[in-house]
C-alpha cells in the first residue's frame, strides 16, 4: 500500500453505487480526465537535487507570472475585491516557510519536485482542514488551486495518463468508454469506481472479464477525490471509501484476508460437476470477452465458453481486425477449449458497446436504433469478413454462431442465409476447409423474439437467453443508466415470465437452451433459473466457482418450488427477499463465512 501518510489524515466520505465486479481494493485514486492527476512517490538521484530545484523554481516562477496576469485581468474585469483572491494565493505560493519546506525535501529526503509540492500542500491543507475557523477552512481551496498549478508546470505533458500507469491504481472515472475499459492494462488498476453506469453496462461487463473490482453508478463525487487520495473500493457491498481513517484501513484489510482465505475454500469447486443434491446436471460455461480469457476458463472449471463477445477485436485497436486477426482469435479459443463447446457471438455494437468510428453514439435512442445484427446485415463486408474468420476457424474445435439482437425471423434468416449460402459458398468455391454443420443460433433478448420464438425454431439450432437486454427491453429500463438502476430487476416477475415462456418453448421444440446475461454470476438468480427448467448457464469466470458450490447444495426439488413461487408475486422486491430468505433457509451452508 506505500506510505499513505499524506493521504489518510484527510477527512474520510462513504460514498455508493452499484457493485458490479466483486472483490476489495486499497489503493491510491487515480482521477481520469481532471486536473487531479496522481503524483507518482518518486524520488530523484543523491546527486540530482540542484537540477531537482532549479526546475522547482522555475515552476514556481511560472505559477506565480500566471497568478500575477490573472489578479490584473480580474482586477480590470471585476474590480480589487475580487482581484484579492489572486492577491492571497500569490502570497501563500510566495510564503517562504512553505517554499522552504518543499526544498527541504528534495534537498535532504530527494524527493522529486512534483512529490515535494504535493505532501507539502496535502500536509498544510490537513492541517488547515483541522482548524474549526471557516475564513482558513476555505483557504484549502485556494492550496488546492496552487497545488495544481504548480504540478501542471512541473509535469507538463508527462503528466501520469491511463493509457502509460506506472503502478497500481485505483482509477475513477465519470464514465469509461468501451474502448478504454477494453485496453486498461490489469496490472495497474486495482479497482475501477465510476459515477455513471448501470449494473450490466460495458463497464461492469469488462470488469468482470478482468476481474477488476468495481463500483458504477456512484453520482458526482470525484470533485471531491484528488489524485493521490487514498481510498477503499468494497465492489461486494458497492461502498467507497475516500481517504479513510487508519480504524477503517484496518477494518478492511481484514475483510480482505477473510475474502481471500473464502475464495481459497471455493477453489475446491473448481472442477467439481455442478450436480444439485437430487442430481440433476447443470452445465456452467463462462462468458468471456477476450482470447487470453479462454485458459483461465478452463482452469476455473468452465465446461465450455456460452457467450464469446467479440467487439474486444474491434475496441483494442483503431482500425477493424482483419480477417486474419479474427480468425486468430477464433482459432486460439477453439484450440484452447479442447472440443469443448464454443459460441462466438458476431459482433453486438451499438447502444452501450458504442462504437465511435461505427458511428453507433450518434444514434438519438441507440438502444432501438442501429445496433447488434441490425448493423451486421447493414455492413456486410464487416459482417462477411468475420463470418468468413468464424467459419475458417471452426475446424479446430466445437464453434457454434450465435448473432445479437434477434428481433424478427427475417432478420434471423438473414444473417443465416449470409453464412450459410454466401460465405460457406465463397470458401467452398476457394477451397478453404470449414465445418458445414456447424451450429447456428440466436440471443433471445428482445421481447418480440421471446414471443414468437416457436417461430424462430424452423431456424434457429439454439437459443440462449440474455437477460441484460431481456430485462432492459421488456422492463423499458436503460440498462446503463445510473438514473434509473433502481428499476432494472432481473428478478422482475415480467423477466422472469419471458425466461419461463422461452424455457417451455424451447423444451416443447427440443431447441437447446442456455442463458448467458450477467444474472448467471449472481448466486439468488441461479436458484430461481434452475428452477424455471434452465440446465446450461454461462457466467463469468470468476463465478463458476461459487455457481458450482451452489448447485451442489441444493435440490432440484427446492428450486422449483422457489421458481414456481416467485413467479406468482407481483413485485421484484418482494421475489428478491423470499428468494433470499428461501435460500438462506435450503442450504445455510452457503452463507456461512469463509
Ligand atoms: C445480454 O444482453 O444479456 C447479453 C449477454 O449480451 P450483452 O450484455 O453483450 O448485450
Ligand atoms: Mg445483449
Amino acid at each position: 500500500m506505500g506510505d499513505n501518510s499524506h493521504t489518510v489524515h484527510s477527512t474520510m466520505k462513504t460514498v455508493f453505487g452499484i457493485p458490479v465486479s466483486t472483490g476489495i481494493a486499497i489503493g491510491k485514486a487515480f482521477v481520469q480526465a481532471t486536473e487531479g492527476f496522481r503524483i507518482p512517490e518518486q524520488t530523484i538521484p543523491a546527486n540530482a537535487f540542484e537540477a531537482e530545484i532549479k526546475r522547482f523554481q522555475t515552476a514556481l516562477q511560472f505559477a506565480k507570472d500566471e497568478i500575477i496576469v490573472n489578479r490584473e485581468s480580474t482586477k480590470i474585469a471585476l474590480g480589487q475585491t475580487f482581484a484579492d483572491i489572486f492577491e492571497a494565493q500569490l502570497q501563500i505560493l510566495m510564503e517562504p516557510a512553505f517554499q522552504g519546506e518543499m526544498e527541504a525535501l528534495i534537498r535532504n529526503r530527494f524527493f522529486s519536485a512534483e512529490h515535494a509540492v504535493t505532501a507539502v500542500m496535502r500536509k498544510n491543507m490537513d492541517i488547515f482542514r483541522q482548524i474549526d475557523n471557516n475564513y482558513i477552512a476555505e483557504k484549502v481551496n485556494d492550496l488546492r488551486d496552487i497545488e495544481k498549478r504548480l504540478l501542471r508546470h512541473l509535469l507538463g505533458a508527462r503528466k501520469e495518463v491511463l493509457g502509460q500507469l506506472s503502478s497500481p491504481v485505483i482509477l475513477l472515472s465519470s464514465n469509461l468508454t468501451p474502448s478504454e475499459t477494453a485496453n486498461l492494462d490489469k496490472r495497474f488498476i486495482q479497482a475501477i469506481v465510476t459515477e455513471q453506469g448501470g449494473a450490466v453496462g460495458h463497464t461492469a461487463i469488462l470488469a468482470a472479464a478482468l476481474e477488476i473490482p468495481c463500483v458504477v453508478g456512484v453520482g458526482e463525487f470525484i470533485a471531491k477525490v484528488d489524485g493521490g487520495d487514498l481510498i477503499i473500493v468494497d465492489a461486494n457491498s458497492g461502498s467507497v471509501v475516500i481517504c479513510p481513517n487508519e480504524e477503517v484501513i484496518e477494518q478492511y484489510q481484514k475483510i480482505q484476508d477473510i475474502e481471500t482465505s473464502r475464495i481459497e475454500c471455493l477453489d475446491s469447486y473448481r472442477q467439481l460437476p455442478a450436480v444439485t443434491t437430487d442430481g440433476t446436471m447443470i452445465a456452467i460455461h463462462a462468458n468471456i470477452e477476450f482470447p487470453n480469457e479462454a485458459e483461465n476458463a478452463i482452469q476455473r472449471g468452465a465446461e465450455g465458453i456460452g457467450l464469446f463477445r467479440t467487439e474486444f477485436l474491434y475496441l483494442i485497436q483503431d482500425k477493424d481486425p482483419t480477417e486474419d486477426e479474427h480468425f486468430e482469435a477464433y482459432k486460439s479459443v477453439a484450440e484452447t477449449m479442447q472440443g469443448r463447446p464454443v459460441t462466438i457471438r458476431t459482433f453486438d455494437f451499438g447502444d452501450d458497446k458504442a462504437l465511435d468510428r461505427l458511428g453507433t453514439i450518434r444514434e438519438h435512442n441507440p438502444a432501438l436504433g442501429m445496433r447488434g445484427v441490425r448493423l451486421a446485415l447493414k455492413r456486410w463486408s464487416l459482417f462477411r469478413c468475420q463470418l468468413r474468420a468464424i467459419l475458417r476457424a471452426s475446424i479446430y474445435g466445437d464453434l457454434h454462431v450465435m448473432f445479437p439482437m434477434i428481433s424478427t425471423v427475417k432478420e434471423f434468416r438473414q444473417a443465416k442465409r449470409m453464412a450459410v449460402q454466401e460465405v460457406m459458398d465463397e470458401l467452398r468455391e476457394a477451397g478453404i476447409p470449414f465445418n458445414p454443420d456447424i451450429q447456428i443460433g440466436m440471443m433471445v433478448e428482445v421481447p418480440s423474439a421471446v414471443v414468437m420464438l416457436d417461430r424462430f425454431s424452423e431456424d434457429a439450432d439454439f437459443y440462449s437467453i440474455g437477460t441484460n437486454d431481456l430485462t432492459q427491453y421488456t422492463l423499458a429500463v436503460d440498462r446503463g443508466n445510473s438514473g434509473v438502476n433502481h428499476l432494472f430487476n432481473v428478478d422482475d416477475p415480467a423477466v422472469l415470465r419471458m425466461i419461463w415462456h422461452t424455457v417451455r418453448v424451447a423444451g416443447r421444440r427440443d431447441i437447446p437452451l442456455s442463458l448467458c446475461g450477467q444474472v448467471g454470476s449472481n448466486i439468488f438468480n441461479i436458484v430461481t433459473l434452475i428452477g424455471l427448467g434452465i440446465r446450461t448457464i454461462s457466467c463469468a469466470p470468476s463465478s463458476i466457482a461459487r455457481m458450482k458450490q451452489i448447485c451442489r447444495h441444493i435440490s432440484l426439488d427446492d428450486c422449483k418450488m422457489i421458481a414456481r413461487n416467485a413467479i406468482r408475486m407481483s413485485e421484484a422486491k418482494n421475489i428478491q427477499d423470499y428468494v433470499k430468505n428461501s435460500l438462506q433457509k435450503v442450504a445455510p451452508v452457503l452463507f456461512e463465512p469463509g
